[in-house]
């Protein structure tokens, strides 16, 4: 069983994604977590993806395929696993159904108003050290500016401002809203309305995966 999570950027697949993870045990698998890993680490691919992420860019598909490719080869993906941001383009999907062809796999469109996109991602706030991800306005720190998990000072995604976002909010309309005519198609895709509460849109989306059948081929 593989599960897509396929939405705009603010959309919160991520915050779903970590949610679904703890429900389904199959591992999230971000392509957006993987690639500023690499950058942090200063790794040749990371420079390699850098300058991009920092415009609101897509990343190569070359570079964003090795890594799922490399990633869903592991042993804890065997059972299933959930991608977040990937694929983002149609040849990266085409590229996923060449990797794992044969594994059943739905898709979940989380589904919002485009309007609402630029307030939450520039409300967005992360903490630099254990990674946690916070909304100033739907899922605010108990102390402002303080990670809840481990103090840290929260900090704002380089791509979180205001003129990146505008980027990446067209590269989206441009190159990855059309996936979903392509796996509508497949008839794999499931919209869910993200107007709502996280805990409200988790519900939604357990709903369109049956708990009883989420590890299993979907009817
Ligand atoms: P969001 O979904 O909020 O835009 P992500 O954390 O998923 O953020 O991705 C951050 C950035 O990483 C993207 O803007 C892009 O530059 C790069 N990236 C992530 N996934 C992909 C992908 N599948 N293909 C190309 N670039 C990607
Ligand atoms: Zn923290």
């Amino acid at each position: 069983m593989r599960i897509i999570l396929f939405g705009a950027p603010g959309s919160g697949k991520g915050t779903q994604g970590d949610i679904l993870g703890k429900r389904t045990g199959f591992p999230r698998i971000s392509t957006g977590d993987l690639l500023r890993l690499a950058v942090r680490e200063r790794t040749p691919l990371g420079l390699r993806a850098e300058a991009a992420m920092a415009e609101g860019r897509l990343v190569s598909d070359e570079i964003v395929e090795g890594l799922v490719r490399d990633r869903i080869a592991a042993a804890d993906c065997r059972a299933g696993y959930i991608l977040d941001g990937f694929p983002r383009t149609v040849v990266q999907a085409e590229a996923l159904a060449a990797m794992d062809g044969a594994r059943p796999e739905i898709v979940i469109g989380i589904e919002v108003d485009p309007e609402v996109l630029v307030e939450r991602l520039s409300g967005r706030r992360v903490c630099p050290s254990c990674q946690a991800v916070y909304n100033l306005s739907a899922q605010p720190p108990a102390r402002p500016g303080v990670c809840d998990g481990c103090g840290a000072a929260l900090v704002q995604r380089p791509d979180d401002a205001a003129e990146v976002v505008r980027t990446r909010i067209a590269v989206y309309l441009r190159e990855t809203a059309p996936l979903k005519d392509y796996y509508r198609r497949k008839s794999v895709y499931r919209p869910v309305d993200a107007r709502g509460t996280i805990d409200e849109i988790a519900r939604a989306i357990a709903l369109v995966l049956d708990p009883k059948t989420a590890g299993r081929t979907p009817a």
